[in-house]
């Protein structure tokens, strides 16, 4: 029974206005009493404009404040934008994890591969499993998408189920696992459905995905009909994908080898929780070799153009097991991550180059999204009738399509949101307060919030070099030493052919001749006249400011 002054409220904390990072919390109780449960916690890959940093995870300041009052923390599905930031992130939490057979093994697996990585205690609920986390009743709803198990959450309280969808699609033949579970979700809207939450990844997109069974057709054929070798690249993580695959080579008598670890390591989950039973056993990347190419399929490892797996090595002819020649064939059964196009570019490019086909979903079915488009978008608010539809997992395009959408389909009221927003969402719906939200950068073995200074250094330094300069002043300010001049990243010399270290001398030292005797006692004044100057000094001739350090010693 919901207590007066009790409300029930969500908040993304990421993935809300992005691809990526997905976070959201769900609260019940009165305010500054509430008791929370996490769904999801996942990354985001960096891009270009942040340099040197590889993942993207929230920012869980408000987690860790709430610490005592979070009752767990539910991972829908094993994808990294779900729950590729546990193993960093749950040691500051420490709380109970929930999570179906599958993602708790590759969890597992990827421990196994991070040294130093936390062991996680993971309660493990069957594909559509209940249990009761304080004020909170889930229950697990199947859903197709592209990973085994994946699960929308129906979570019940006093005050309003809300359907949290995850990442879903509606495939009535998805190759692995069962379809959507329709009749749970029309059930769900009988007994009333306060608030649907979801993916809104293809909101733009018109009509519907189609089925992963005739991605399974196509890829059977462009095997059967290959000339020589065969490689195909996707997710390791799409294990449906996997077994049209090695389906499609067995009809026609070719061994499936794995290239690639996280190949490796997902195949031996999948074979471990039963997703691979039927399947012939797969060989490792050394037998490549003594396969002859009629004979063989290789399953690789970089279909989002990562400069070090399988198939970029491949392209470049680099890999010391498998190798392809002019008239083999490359089939990308995948897309592009956003981000990714150009260093998939470069992959394709490489194998063209060598004479290698290559062909992608531009030219056949090859792969599907797993994500639901317009019609099962509206098959699904026709299913659950929520009174409130809350778009997430999409950028702002994305979000503000799937909310158009919502409205036109008649839900009384759809509230678009940003991360950190508090949305309550029972009584009385509305966006009422703000939590700290933000994004922590994966730089090296660290941790470090995205506001401080480290990666904006870091782009700068991307485009203008450093001048480092030392000297030795006496306490009188006599020159002892010096100045030495270090240029990183600058041009040798200016467009009269003077060089640039040249520039850099005469500018300091005519700074500190034309300080005063008495200045030139004062170190920090020293340091930043000649900091000055010789910006200025390299600024007239080359147009761009150097980052400049000038270090003064006194004896
Ligand atoms: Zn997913
Ligand atoms: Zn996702």
């Amino acid at each position: 029974m919901a207590g007066k002054g009790d409300e029930l409220v969500f908040a993304p904390l990421g993935g809300v206005g992005e691809i990526g990072m997905n976070l959201a919390v769900y609260g019940f109780g009165e305010p500054h009493r509430r008791k929370w449960i996490a769904v999801d916690l996942g990354v985001s890959f960096g891009g270009d404009d942040l340099p040197g940093i590889d993942l993207i995870m929230p920012d869980i300041r408000f987690l860790v404040e709430e610490r005592r009052n979070l009752l767990g923390l539910v991972l829908t599905h094993a994808h990294e934008d779900h729950f590729g930031a546990v193993l960093d992130l749950w040691p500051r939490l420490k709380v109970p994890v929930y999570a179906t057979p599958f993602t708790a093994a590759l969890l597992e697996a990827k421990r196994h591969g991070e040294p130093g990585a936390p062991e996680v205690p993971v309660t493990i609920v069957p594909p559509g499993g209940r249990f009761s986390l304080g004020p909170f009743d889930i229950e697990l709803v199947s859903v197709a998408h592209s990973i085994p198990e994946s699960n929308g959450l129906i979570i019940r309280t006093p005050l309003g189920t809300v359907l949290h969808t995850g990442d879903w699609k509606i495939d009535p033949t998805p190759v692995l696992g069962p379809p959507t579970d329709e009749g749970k979700l029309r059930a769900l809207g009988n007994e009333g459905c306060l608030a649907l939450i979801g993916d809104s990844t293809n909101a733009v997109r018109e009509g519907r995905s189609p089925s992963e069974m005739e991605v399974a057709k196509t890829l059977a054929e462009l095997i059967r009909t290959a000339p020589g070798r065969v490689a195909v690249t996707t997710f390791a993580s799409h294990v449906g994908r996997l077994r049209s695959v090695a389906r499609a080579a067995a009809a026609c008598d070719r061994e499936v080898v794995l290239v690639g670890r996280s190949m490796e390591r997902i195949t031996q989950v999948a074979r471990e929780t039963g997703y691979l039973e039927g399947i012939q056993e797969f060989r490792s990347a050394d037998v490549f070799g003594y396969l002859p190419p009629d004979k063989v399929v290789a399953l690789c490892t970089g279909s989002q153009g990562e400069a070090r797996a399988a198939l970029s090595r491949i392209a470049e002819d680099d890999h010391p097991e498998v190798s392809f020649s002019p008239g083999d064939r490359v089939i990308f059964s995948s897309r592009a991550i956003p981000g990714n196009e150009k260093a998939v570019m470069r992959v394709i490019n490489g194998l063209v180059e060598r004479g290698i086909e290559v062909i992608t979903d531009r030219d056949h079915l090859v792969h599907v999204s797993g994500h639901p488009r317009r019609a099962e978008l509206l098959d699904m608010i026709g299913w659950v009738r929520p009174q409130i539809l809350i778009p997430a997992h999409g950028e702002a395009l994305h979000m503000s399509a799937h909310a158009a959408l919502a409205r036109r389909a008649g839900v009384p009221t759809v509230i678009t949101c940003r991360d950190g927003d508090l949305v309550r969402l029972a009584p009385q719906p509305g966006i009422i307060d703000e939590l700290p939200a933000g994004r922590l950068y994966k730089d090296g073995a660290l941790l470090i919030g995205s506001e401080g200074r480290t990666v904006a250094d870091r782009r700068r330094l991307g485009f203008v070099g450093i001048v480092t300069v030392a000297l030795t002043l006496s306490h009188k300010g006599e020159l002892v030493a010096g100045p030495r001049v270090e240029l990183t990243g600058i041009p040798d010399a200016d467009a009269a052919g003077t060089p640039m270290i040249e520039i850099a001398h005469e500018a300091l030292l005519g700074a500190f001749k034309s300080m005063p005797q008495p200045r030139r006692r004062d170190p920090d004044a020293v340091a930043e006249a000649l900091r000055r100057a010789v910006r200025s000094a390299i600024n007239s001739v080359w147009k761009k400011k150097p980052i400049c350090h000038v270090h003064v010693l006194t004896v």
